[in-house]
C-alpha cells in the first residue's frame, strides 16, 4: 500500500459540487481509499488569469495502484466527468493531479513526481499542509535541491 496526495480543482459549472463528485468517484475505486480530505479553498486562477475563480482541495489516499495506473484512473475520472482538454491552464470542469506518491521522485513522459508546480502553488500547499505538513516540507526541499 502506498500513500498519495492528490489535488482536485475546478472553475466552471458548480466547482464545489464537482470536487465532491470527484472525491466520491475516487473513493468508490476498489484499489483506493480516501484517508484525509482538506477544506475547499477558493482562489484566483493561476497561469491564465482571465477566467473564473477556482475551488481546490487536497486528499490523502491509500492505494495499491502503481503511480502510472493511479494516473490512468484519475484521468479516466476526469474524462467521465466531462473534462475536455483544450487550452493549457484554461477553465476546467475538473482537474485531478498527483502531488506526491510516497516519497517517490519520478520523471516519466506522462508523470512527474512530485508534481512539478506543487511547490509554487499556494492553492496546493495550503490545503495540503492542513492534512500532512511533512509531505509539504519534503516537496519544498525536493524542489530546492532539484533546481
Ligand atoms: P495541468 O494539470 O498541468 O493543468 P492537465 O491536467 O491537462 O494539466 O494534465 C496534462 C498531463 O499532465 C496529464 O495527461 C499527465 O500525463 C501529465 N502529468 C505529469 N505529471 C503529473 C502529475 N503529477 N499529476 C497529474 N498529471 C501529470
Ligand atoms: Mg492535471
Amino acid at each position: 500500500m502506498a500513500n498519495a496526495w492528490l489535488s482536485v480543482g475546478a472553475n466552471i459549472g458548480d466547482p464545489p459540487a464537482q470536487l465532491a463528485e470527484a472525491v466520491r468517484r475516487i473513493a468508490a475505486h476498489a484499489d483506493i481509499s480516501v484517508a484525509k480530505q482538506s477544506l475547499v479553498l477558493t482562489t484566483k486562477a493561476w497561469g491564465k488569469t482571465d477566467q473564473p475563480d477556482f475551488a481546490n482541495a487536497t486528499l490523502e489516499i491509500n492505494t495499491s495502484l502503481q503511480p502510472l495506473d493511479l494516473l490512468d484512473v484519475l484521468l479516466g475520472i476526469e474524462l467521465a466527468m466531462g473534462r475536455v482538454r483544450d487550452e493549457r491552464w484554461g477553465p476546467r470542469l475538473i482537474d485531478i493531479d498527483i502531488i506526491a506518491y510516497d516519497r517517490e521522485v519520478l520523471q516519466h513522459p506522462r508523470l512527474t513526481l512530485p508534481h512539478p508546480h506543487a511547490h509554487e502553488r499556494d492553492f496546493v500547499l495550503t490545503p495540503l499542509r492542513e492534512i500532512d505538513k511533512t509531505v509539504v516540507d519534503w516537496i519544498i526541499e525536493n524542489a530546492r535541491i532539484s533546481n
